[in-house]
Parts: C-alpha cells; structure tokens; sequence
C-alpha cells in the first residue's frame, strides 16, 4: 500500500526544525549574508537537537530515524538558508553517511560517532581547480610510504573548508589508471602539512563556508584509507547519491520560502486597483511555484523511500535533484518578479534565494551532467548495479551495522 503522509516522528522533526530555523537562523540571515559570517553556534544548536546525524543509526552516535527525516530536515533548514542546509548535506550527506557506508568499524568509533553527535565536523573534498564534472582528471596524489600515505595536491570550492575537523579526500594512488586509480581517505585537519582557505566574492550562499584545502607531504595512516585502493570513484558517486538527496530535499525548501513571500506580497500589493495575485501572469508564477513544490517532494521522499529499503537509487536521486534544484532556480527568480523593485533589495529575502539557489544547480552534479545522466537511463546507456557494500535499509538492524 502506498501512504504520502509523514509519520509522527517525521512530523515532529518537522516542526522542530521550522521553528529552529525561524528562531535561530532567519532573524539574522540579512546580516550574516551582507557580512559573509557562517555561524557555527547554529551547528552546535543543532547537535544539540540531534539534528547533525539524524539517519545514523544510534549505535554510532545518531538519531536513528529513516533517511526521509534527513530530508525533512533539510528541506526545512534551507527555508531558512541554503548556508546552513548545505552544512548539513556536506557534514551528513557526503560525509557521515559514507563513513556509516563504507568505513570500517574502526573508522566508525573514531570518526562518525563524534560526527553524529555533532562534536565533530566533516566535509568532501572531491573538486579540484581542473577538476569538477570530470572528476578522473584530479591531480591530488597519494603515494603510500610504509603505514601512511603522503598527499600532495589541492582541492577547491569545498564546503565548510575552515569549520569541518575531518574531510574525505579524493587522491590519485595510480595516475595511470583514470576513475579507477581514485582512492578515498579520512584527513584530520589537525594533520601536519594540512591548510584551509576561505573563497571571496560568492555570488550566494555568502552566509556560507566554502573554500580550499592544500595538503603538503601530508601522513595520511593507512588505516585513515576509506574502501580500497581505486575503490574512491565508486565511494565518491555513492557519496554523491546521498548528498544530492539532501540537495534536493533543501531546494524544496527553497521553493517553499519563495512561494511564502511571494503569495503574502501577492496579498499586499495592490496594482490597478486590485491586490497583484489577482492578476493572471502573477497567478500563472504561483501555480509554477506550488506545483513545483509538490513535484519536487514527492520526487525527493521517493529517493528516500528507496534508501530506506537499502536498494541502489542514482537513478532516482539524480532525477530529483534536478528537478527540484532548477524549480527552486525558477521559483526563487519568480519571487524576485513578483516583488518588483523591491525584490531587488535585501530589505526582502527573495534576491537572497535566488541568489543562493543557482549554487546547487551547479554542485553535486551541474544542470548538465544530471541531462546527461537521465537521458542515458531513457536510452539503456546506463544502468546501476548493487554496490560492494549498500547504505543499510532502514529500520536498522543492529546486527547488520555492527
Ligand atoms: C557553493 C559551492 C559549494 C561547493 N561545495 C563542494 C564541496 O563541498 N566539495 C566538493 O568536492 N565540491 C564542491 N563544489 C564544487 C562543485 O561540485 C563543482 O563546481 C561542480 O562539480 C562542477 O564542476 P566545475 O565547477 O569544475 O565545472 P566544470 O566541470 O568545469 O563544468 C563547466 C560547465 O561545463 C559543463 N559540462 C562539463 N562537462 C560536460 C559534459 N560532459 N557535457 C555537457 N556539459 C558539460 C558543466 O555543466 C558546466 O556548465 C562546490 C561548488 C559550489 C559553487
């Protein structure tokens, strides 16, 4: 039997986090967007709701709950600021979510625990200044030297850069070997020859952490190796498939607060003697906005649903992504029409949203990769297989994570 409605727990995360967002992030969003200042009391406030591991299951420090309530989250979290949603996508998406996929136990007590509870920060480092979409031409290398690997190399554009305490690096172990010479490592910030940098002059997500990392003979302990050597490719995309999950489900919070100020400015200005949503091409921009909304979601909790029952949904993660991050593109441009002049301002949030809302149609897979991806599905070009080891199915089972 199919069944759209949250459940209980679902609905009270819900709440939970709309009214967090209301008290601790949009009050002082204008500010720390004008000041380029990223708050990292919101993430300790968040830990403290365990909101920072909220689909881990609670043996390694988490929330428990299904990979759905990951997405309730964000979604609701990016209503307040993509800033702060894409901590969360990067901190549990790309990060907790791998170690829980493919760390060893080791790596589990050591690293996803304290990241789980919060008391710990981790980031991706996957792009590099000559290495985006086409991730194979990375130049980062690791040459293994008795129990550790020594990294050389720079990474570019990463998320939480100066915040995060543990990254998952990507690093050439064989330059010959394309994808396949890609291997995935645990690098503490604390590790000698290890620096950050924050980037300037973002055209959004200003309230945000993004930056470089540069690593110089840096001792990675092979123990830190995350999957085998030139399993990294496989880690990075499956990495992906969770962080572009809660892309997706932080667009729809995007589309929602654009829709929010759009329909109470609809509701006050008055043009021709009558309130603007009573004129037809304003409507026409409402419908978009609130059809695109639900389309989005129902894209983003089927992705979820997937997960929950531990089976592969590239496919289907890829198709909300897209389309919720180039909704939510839509409906924040929309909102800035419908405000007029006074869209252009940020005395309103909406040239926030739209400012913000074009990062995610770049990262994590561009507008065109996710293109490409669903027209090679269509064609039979692509198809995905289960992977050496699969993010475990929801309600978990103790057995199977320990
Ligand atoms: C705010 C922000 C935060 C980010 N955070 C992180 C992070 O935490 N960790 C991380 O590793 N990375 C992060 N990134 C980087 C992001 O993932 C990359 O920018 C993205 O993968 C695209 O790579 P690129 O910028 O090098 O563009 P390129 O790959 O150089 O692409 C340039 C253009 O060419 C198009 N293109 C490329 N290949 C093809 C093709 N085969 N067919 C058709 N068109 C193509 C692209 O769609 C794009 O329009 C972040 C980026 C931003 C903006």
């Amino acid at each position: 039997m199919m069944n759209f409605e949250l459940t209980e727990e679902q609905q009270s995360v819900k709440k939970l986090v709309r009214k967090f967002a209301d008290k601790e992030i949009i009050p002082f969003m204008q500010e720390w967007d004008r000041n380029h200042h990223f708050e990292t009391g919101v993430l300790n406030k968040l830990a403290e709701l365990q909101l920072m591991g909220v689909c881990i299951p609670e043996e390694y420090g988490g929330g428990g709950m299904d990979y759905n309530a990951l997405a309730i989250v964000c979604d609701e979290l990016e209503r307040g600021d993509t800033a702060y949603r894409t901590a969360v996508s990067v901190h549990t998406g790309l990060n907790s979510m791998t170690l829980l996929q493919w760390g060893t136990e080791e790596q589990k007590l050591k690293y996803l625990v304290p990241q789980a509870r919060g008391e710990q920060i981790g980031a991706f480092g996957l792009t590099e200044p000559n290495a985006g979409s086409d991730v194979a031409a990375m130049k980062t290398t690791a040459k293994r030297d008795g129990d550790y690997y020594i990294l050389n190399g720079s990474k570019t554009w990463i998320s939480l850069c100066d915040v995060a305490d543990n990254f998952i690096v990507f690093a050439k172990t064989d330059h010959d070997l394309a994808h396949r010479g890609i291997t995935a490592f645990i690098v503490e910030r604390t590790f000698e020859g290890f620096e950050s940098r924050a980037l300037k002059g973002k055209l959004g997500i200003r309230g945000g952490n993004t930056g470089e990392l540069f690593f110089t003979d840096v001792k990675v302990p092979v123990s830190n190796r995350l999957g085998e050597e030139g399993e990294g490719f496989k880690i990075a995309m499956a990495a992906l498939d969770n962080g572009r999950f809660t892309v997706a489900a932080g667009a729809c919070g995007l589309i929602e607060a654009s829709l929010e100020a759009s329909l109470k400015y609809c509701h006050e200005r008055k043009t021709f003697g009558k309130e603007i949503g009573k004129h037809q091409l304003v409507q026409q921009m409402i419908a978009k906005m609130s059809a695109n909304l639900e389309i989005s979601r129902l894209l983003v909790y089927k992705a979820g649903w997937l997960k929950n029952q531990g089976l592969r949904n590239t496919q289907e993660t890829s198709l909300a992504k897209w389309i919720s991050c180039n909704a939510a593109f839509e409906a924040a441009n929309d909102a800035v029409q419908i405000h007029g002049a006074y869209g252009y301002s940020d005395e309103y949030p909406v040239e926030r949203f739209l400012r913000n809302s074009k990062a995610p149609v770049i990262y994590e897979g561009t507008r065109e990769i996710h293109t490409i991806m669903q027209a090679e599905y269509a064609l039979g070009y692509r198809q995905d297989k289960p992977l050496r080891k699969m993010l475990p199915a929801w309600p978990f089972d103790p057995v199977s994570v320990l």
